[in-house]
């Protein structure tokens, strides 16, 4: 084949990859868009939403902030928002009465499960395929993160593929060929964190 065909193909399968990179998250958008124009919620204010729905022990507005990549006045005007729409509420932190944590209110987790409707429907879909596709689909997806993170385009992502304890493909095995050096084990692909607590980011190459 002449390198130049080489080459075309070569960036028509990225093109089509962004193109069904595009054709996911419109899937996403279409689901939530109802949702989100009825109650008026910015694109971050479903982030906050569907962050706190995941976290039922509450969420202090620090680890938001942090988890988000954004300052702590722009987490407190999204709250304010929430506040306001009577989706979430603020309260105190029985260990400490100064500190305030969000939790859902009825009305709240009502929404943000209308919101994540989609995902239902796609976890239906992934587990069709078996379990080692499944692993793999994981592993590229956050190989990809990681990457962008590395790029700067996403600026939090707890995941094994941009953490310094993260060596790859260090072993033959095919479902496990990755190592973790905090936990100084392999880690098979369907063990890949996608938010680890002990993610420390590697240093941008
Ligand atoms: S510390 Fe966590 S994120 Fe880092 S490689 Fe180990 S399991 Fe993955």
């Amino acid at each position: 084949m002449a390198e130049s065909q080489r080459a075309d193909s070569g960036d028509a399968l990225s093109t089509k990859i962004v193109a069904a990179l595009e054709r996911l998250t419109q899937v996403i958008r279409v689901s939530q868009g109802e949702t989100a124009r009825r109650y008026g919620l910015s694109p971050l204010q479903l982030q906050v939403l569907a962050y706190v729905v995941s976290r039922p022990e509450g969420v202090r507005p620090a680890e938001l902030a942090r988890q988000f990549g954004i300052t702590p006045p722009t987490i407190s005007d999204a709250l304010a928002a929430l506040v306001a729409k009577k989706l979430v509420r603020l309260v105190r932190v029985p260990e400490d009465g100064r500190q305030r944590q969000i939790r859902l209110t009825a009305k709240g987790r009502r929404v943000a499960e209308q919101l994540g409707g989609w995902a239902k429907v796609v976890v239906q879909q992934v587990e069709k395929l078996d379990r080692f596709e499944q692993a793999q689909l994981l592993e590229m997806l956050l190989r990809l993160i990681g990457q962008l993170q590395q790029a700067g385009l996403i600026s939090v992502a707890h995941v094994c593929t941009s953490c310094a304890y993260f060596s790859a493909n260090v072993y033959p095995d095919p479902t496990a060929p990755h190592h973790c050096n905090l936990l100084n084990q392999p880690l098979a692909l369907h063990e890949l964190r996608v938010d680890c607590p002990d993610h420390v980011l590697a240093d941008r190459r």
